[in-house]
């Protein structure tokens, strides 16, 4: 043990010093190379040893998942002559940072480029419904029902900005905090030092825009959810006006109500990632 001593990184079995590996939540080491394949934004104090191993699981998934539904968007827009951007994105330089954001609200995601992540092997999608404070979840199901009305409070602006300023009263530095319902996570920070008050307004404009972001999401969330109910509504009645129609004829009751439940399942087979927007409007 030691300044000095030599570590066994968990995953890889790498021996590294103390510049080059974190300490996970459950006490082993990490190495840099395998921190590399997390999140950016995750904290390994918060993380346990399986967390890590599902995060390094996930991220891949997650970023092939993103272009392939990107790719299927820009198709349908294609084919339907839309000229609509499916992805969003915002530069912008927070100090001595350059942020890359961008956005896909159909899909209720958004990602978060910073000039200093460039070790980082993927950039992390992240969910608008989990923009809201940590609590944590032991994995129960009213979780996400208890904390609806918080989810869908569209006029919440988790995203905020703190400054620091010195004896004199000069900022100093500016730091973007948006809280974030993931263990390993809690809340995505992305600060920097600052020379003057004009270099925060950036911090400012792109918090403004997550807001703004997120609720264009849930108010595009609520209006799915609503024409899905509207649909279901009518195919209930289509199907019950078609199965009494076939009873009288003599015909078969059971291959109506059939396909009327094919319909039910065809609309609510989103192409949706599910996130806890998903989860909450599941029946
Ligand atoms: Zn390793």
């Amino acid at each position: 043990m030691g300044l000095f001593s030599k570590e066994a990184c968990t995953f890889c079995g790498k021996e590294v010093g103390m510049m080059h590996r974190s300490k996970l939540k459950t006490k082993e080491y990490i190495c840099s190379d395998c921190r590399n394949k997390t999140n950016p934004y995750a904290r390994m104090d918060y993380t346990s040893r399986d967390a890590a191993q599902r995060m390094m699981e996930a991220m891949p998934q997650d970023a092939a998942w993103l272009d392939q539904e990107i790719a299927r968007l820009e198709d349908e827009n294609a084919e339907k002559k839309i000229r609509f951007v499916v992805q969003d994105r915002h530069d912008y330089d927070l100090g001595s940072k350059h942020v890359v954001y961008t956005c896909v609200h159909t899909l209720g995601v958004f990602q978060l480029y910073c000039s200093d992540q460039s070790h980082y092997a993927y950039n992390p999608v992240l969910f608008f419904d989990h923009i809201l404070p940590y609590r944590f979840d032991d994995g129960n199901t009213f979780f996400a029902d208890a904390r609806r009305m918080e989810i869908m409070d569209a006029n919440a602006k988790y995203a905020t900005v703190s400054e620091s300023k010195d004896p004199d009263g000069k900022i100093t530095s500016c730091e973007l905090i948006i809280p974030y319902q993931d263990e390993c996570i809690q809340q995505i920070r992305i600060s920097s030092s600052v020379r003057n008050e004009d270099e925060c307004k950036a911090f400012y404009a792109l918090a403004d825009q997550i807001n703004k972001d997120r609720r264009i999401c849930i108010e595009q969330y609520w209006d799915d959810i609503q024409r899905k109910e509207r649909m279901q509504v009518r195919n209930l009645g289509d199907t019950a006006a078609a199965a009494l129609k076939a009873a009288v004829k003599g015909e078969s009751v059971e291959a109506t109500v059939k396909e009327g439940l094919e319909t039910a399942n065809a609309i609510e087979e989103g192409k949706v990632k599910q996130g806890l927007f998903g989860k909450l409007f599941k029946k």
